[in-house]
């Protein structure tokens, strides 16, 4: 019998068609008794199934047995039990140096599409889990596309600095509402199962014991072909399209500046001149990609996706914390434990103000949901997240965090407490942002399970977490905290105990740099203008406000106070502002007034004067290369993806230090100098430079 078997896939149950299967590389071929064909794609050596060219190059011997002798159906599925297929192999894009050479490539891939789309047997892509970038592609060059419930899709291309470029660009416009398809592609944003259907993207969601009797009533009911959608058809004329790109060019232009992220605006043009025309738009997309996988600004990014992946492997250890207790339900702890109980870990929380232990469990809630988890999931994250005023969780924690106001005193008290009630293999971490450790650890017997954990605001977003290292934390610490870092889907940088640690340390000057400008009259817009314009995702006033003033403040003093190097005076406007109370977003008014979670701005300021985007920018390489002289962070790299997923540091420029580099460094060292001359020793060049310039 060659009827279709169940197949137990790590944990996951995944029906991949009969047991009796010819193998094509990274591909298997076998049809069932109803003559209905199963091409299960599995990468050899892999976890996930990426795109790759020998993955391709095996699609093309499958579909040559296909059209050999034609089934009644042919289903593609994946064999891994993580998803579909991941989108293209990234390793293959660093490479490349010859557009010429990347154009063939993309040719080759879209004919084997193209052969795809045309079998004349009914096709379909059954997916479950993930189908990104050319794993989309894929299933849209398929007659049909079954979701498996949890299933998701997307072009996270642009974050490559690239756009979809085996076909998405017009299969998607031609598949479902070309504004939808082309807000999917210019954002990046993945549609969930349930909005893939509503979106068209996909026909029926089932669930995966259901898949097969889901295929054959879809075979039954549309036995093939596709045809232009009519909200496709709207779009056809050319002046429709010119009316919808306008828009979206300005909304992207304003989170992607043409200058700096050409990728998006690209296939706007390509989408407005030739989205009427299949033969032109496919050849458009491939010239476009081949030139923008050559660009600075691709390059840089794919340097940055790269250098994620290394974040991820520091933690990749297995973790042995399974509770976790944390101090302080403000802004930062409430978001430590939402993210670890949505990670399957169990959290009591404490505080002395009930209040706080409530607003947290609702925040835990919001954030679940955001995370599009089902109401089922969100009751178990909740069920897992345990305030818990007498900290009696205290007792069977693995790893303590300590989230309390950043008050030496206060810290050193409860540190000294929680070490007398937790068990004797706990961690106990602290999320101070501007003490020094070595201070705190006075307090405890035992220095060597101490270390600091770093999260950034708000957690749930930024991925980056420093863990922090002082003179008496054990190896064995340091590695369980990286390996819980990795658990809670977060990056972990090591880095030593250091005035302001790694981030802070490079940002602050920034920051204070910009209250100067401020003080000496430039309007903020103005300020926080330029610095955009140089690439950062946030003016440095904006972030300073978002921040806190009153945070800012504290980290700006304790720099002053403990570095050895120049740091700028602290301006008299910015103390102003804490001592009246205006703290920023958090009271409706810092820098900014706040409404509705922005800041009001009005105008764009003015004409920049000469230098400022110098003053701004050359203080955080100053302090980068302070950070690798002192040894805070292992290497360049390390430091280059710390600033870039911490601080939203230009990723298009590939990270301070690689900027830095790119512009040349004697370049960067004559420039500081100059400022030096002008505007103090606070722009005085680091002494590490002559190192990095070696
Ligand atoms: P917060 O004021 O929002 O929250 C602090 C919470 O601690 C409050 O709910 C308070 O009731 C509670 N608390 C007071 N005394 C306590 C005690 N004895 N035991 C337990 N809880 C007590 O402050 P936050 O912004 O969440 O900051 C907490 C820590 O995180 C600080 O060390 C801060 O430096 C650090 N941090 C803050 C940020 C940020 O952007 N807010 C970023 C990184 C690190």
């Amino acid at each position: 019998m060659n009827k279709p078997v169940l197949d137990i896939i790590g944990k996951t149950k995944l029906e991949l068609g009969p047991a009796e299967k010819q193998n094509f590389g990274n591909w298997w071929l076998g049809r069932d008794d109803d003559n209905v064909a199963w091409a299960i794609v599995d990468k050899k050596n892999a976890r996930a199934n990426t795109l790759s060219q020998d993955v391709l190059a095996d699609l093309e011997k499958v579909l040559d047995a296909l059209e050999t002798s034609l089934p009644k159906a042919l289903m593609i599925r994946s064999a891994k039990s993580g998803g579909f297929i991941a989108g293209a192999d990234i390793g293959e894009f660093r490479q490349v140096t010859d557009p010429a050479q990347v154009e063939e490539r993309l040719r080759k891939g879209h004919a084997i599409l193209d052969r795809l789309e045309a079998l004349s047997c009914p096709t379909i892509a059954v997916v479950h889990g993930y189908a990104l970038g050319g794993g989309f592609e894929l299933a849209l060059a398929c007659d049909h596309r079954v979701a498996v419930t949890g299933a998701s899709f997307g072009f996270p291309e642009v974050r490559l600095g690239l756009h979809p470029g085996l076909g998405g660009t017009f299969r998607l416009t031609e598949l479902i509402d070309p504004i939808e398809a082309m807000t999917m592609m210019l954002t990046g944003k993945t549609a969930h199962t349930q909005k893939a259907k509503s979106l068209g993207i996909v026909e029926v969601i089932t669930e995966e014991r259901h898949v097969r009797a889901a295929i054959a009533a879809l075979v039954k009911k549309r036995p093939g072909g596709r045809s232009r959608g009519l909200k496709a058809m709207a779009f056809n004329l050319e002046t429709a399209r010119q009316l919808a790109a306008r828009q979206m060019s300005a909304k992207v232009e304003e989170k992607a500046p043409r200058e700096h992220y050409p990728a998006p605006h690209e296939l706007i043009d390509i989408w407005v001149e030739h989205g009427h025309n299949r033969k032109k738009m496919q050849e458009a997309e491939i010239n476009s990609f081949a030139r923008l996988l050559l660009s600075d600004t691709a390059q840089n990014l794919i340097r940055v996706f790269f250098l994620r992946e290394k974040l991820k492997a520091n933690s990749g250890g297995k973790s042995s914390v399974a509770h976790v207790h944390v101090v302080g339900a403000g802004t930062m702890g409430a978001e430590i434990a939402a993210v670890c109980a949505m990670k399957g870990l169990t959290v009591s929380l404490s505080d002395p103000d009930h209040q706080a232990l409530g607003r947290a469990v609702k925040k835990a809630g919001k954030i679940a949901s955001d995370a599009h988890l089902s109401g089922i999931q969100v009751r178990d994250v909740l069920d897992r997240l345990m305030p818990d005023p007498k900290q009696y969780g205290l007792a069977r924690a693995d790893l303590v965090i300590e989230a309390a106001p950043e008050k030496v005193e206060l810290k050193k008290e409860l540190l000294a407490s929680i070490e007398a009630r937790a068990p004797g293999h706990a961690i106990i971490a602290t999320n101070t942002s501007s003490l020094e450790l070595p201070e705190l650890v006075s307090a405890l017997r035992a220095p060597e399970r101490f270390a600091g954990l770093h999260f950034f605001n708000p957690v749930s977003k930024l991925e980056l977490v420093e863990v922090v290292s002082h003179p008496g934390s054990s190896a064995k610490t340091l590695a369980d905290l990286n390996a819980f870092v990795g658990a809670i889907d977060h990056l972990a940088v090591p880095v030593k105990s250091y005035p302001g640690f790694l981030v802070n340390r490079i940002l602050t000057p920034y920051l204070l740099e910009a209250a100067i400008l401020l003080e000496e009259g430039h309007e903020p817009e103005l300020i926080d203008r330029v610095a955009q314009e140089f690439g950062m995702a946030m003016g440095p006033l904006e972030v300073a406000d978002r921040v806190g003033l009153d945070i800012c403040l504290h980290v700006a003093k304790s720099l002053r106070d403990n570095l050895d190097t120049p740091v700028a005076d602290i301006p008299a406007k910015l103390k102003e502002k804490v001592d009246a109370g205006h703290l920023g977003e958090k009271t409706g008014r810092g820098i900014y007034k706040w409404k509705d979670g922005k800041p009001e701005k009005s105008g764009v300021g003015g004409e920049a004067p000469e230098y400022m985007e110098d003053r701004l920018i050359l203080p955080m390489l100053n302090a980068a290369v302070e950070c690798l002289r002192e040894k805070v962070v292992s290497d360049s790299d390390t430091l280059d993806a710390a600033m870039i997923f911490a601080s939203g540091f230009a990723p298009f420029l590939g990270g301070p230090i690689h900027y830095a580099k790119t512009r040349g460094t004697d370049y960067v060292i004559e420039t500081l100098t100059t400022l030096e001359d002008v505007y103090g020793p606070r722009f005085k060049p680091d002494e590490g430079w002559k190192e990095l310039g070696k």
